[in-house]
């Protein structure tokens, strides 16, 4: 994981965070987009699974290759066939035909150097990986930077944290009073890196058997980064004793409940328009997220 930089002391960055994707999170995240009223730059970084340019359809202002790594390559002409790199690859990455050539597994190979240093024969090339793309982008809500993980690439992390530094130039940049952070899901690198010395999180959960427990593991994170955490709970009137249970579980650990959000078919109705939802509707769903994106705000100390 790279090293996140903050650039600016003034604009907050507020991360939407989950414990498993498919919670409303995006959706969330794109209608505070829409609530910011255009003092906000967005940052998408569930990089493995990208959506929030579907609702936002950004036109993309400048595309940039993401290199991570290295993978190691035999240059046949060179190899004498000795086998060293064989032995001493801790990775089996290393393939020997039957006809005696060798040659490298490009999805084993992890890239640690070893048969490029050890080949008595100089025959390994290491070049640099290119594992994604990252971008630039315009949208009807302000600037989106957003990225694409290569396929089977690794590295998530450092991208997550390469399109966070860029968001953080150009808040900066345009003096943006907030960056609005689709953040990765779960509890590993990409989130760690999406949360990092962010100035609030919001935790988006559902009031499910599942939603109280990633909850519990997403909450210890968020302590443990020193990150002040709010909750909102999605979907709350399915289940409104676990909803209930959720709100008690996060306010006994000092997370403050955000709000509630009721269930609303126009959530997939705003998706299936490729709209945010207080773009979309004006009902109650709606002026549940006001009434979050208000809190947040106010607890950020970038109420305007
Ligand atoms: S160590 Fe070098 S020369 Fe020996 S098999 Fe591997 S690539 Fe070929
Ligand atoms: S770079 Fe490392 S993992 Fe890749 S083939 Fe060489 S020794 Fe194996």
């Amino acid at each position: 994981m790279g090293n996140y930089q903050k650039a600016g002391e003034r604009m907050k960055e507020i991360v939407v965070i989950s414990g498993k994707g498919g919670t409303g999170k995006t959706s969330i995240a794109a209608s505070f987009a829409s609530l910011a009223g255009g003092t906000a730059v967005l940052a998408d970084c569930d990089v493995d699974a990208a959506d929030l340019h579907l609702i936002l359809k950004p036109h993309i202002k400048q595309r940039t290759e993401f290199r991570s790594g290295h993978r190691a390559v035999i240059v046949n002409s060179k190899c004498t066939g000795c086998g060293t790199c064989e032995n001493l690859c801790r990775f089996d990455a290393v393939r020997r035909a039957e006809n005696g050539t060798y040659s490298i597994d490009p999805v084993a190979c992890e890239g640690c150097g070893v048969c490029v240093r050890f080949c008595p024969a100089d025959a390994v090339d290491f070049p640099e990986e290119t594992c994604g793309e990252w971008f630039v982008s315009d949208t009807r809500f302000g600037t989106m930077v957003h990225a694409r993980l290569g396929v089977a690439a690794e590295n998530s992390g450092k991208l997550v944290t390469l399109v966070r530094n860029e968001a953080n130039k150009t808040a900066l940049k345009q003096g943006a009073d907030f960056i609005v952070v689709d953040g990765s899901p779960g509890i590993g690198c990409p989130v760690i890196a999406s949360l990092t010395a962010a100035d609030a999180a919001l935790i988006v959960t559902e009031p499910t058997v599942s939603g109280e427990h990633d909850l519990g593991r997403i909450a210890e994170l968020t302590k443990r980064l020193n990150i002040p955490t709010m909750v909102c709970v999605n979907k709350w009137d399915i289940n409104r004793s676990a909803a209930d249970r959720i709100v008690e579980f996060a306010e006994s650990h000092g997370i403050k409940t955000a709000g509630r959000i009721r269930y609303d078919k126009a959530v997939t109705e705003a998706q299936r328009h490729e709209k945010a939802i207080p773009e979309y509707s004006e009902g109650g769903i709606s002026e549940d997220i006001v009434s979050i994106w208000e809190f947040i705000t106010a607890r950020s100390g970038c109420d305007k």
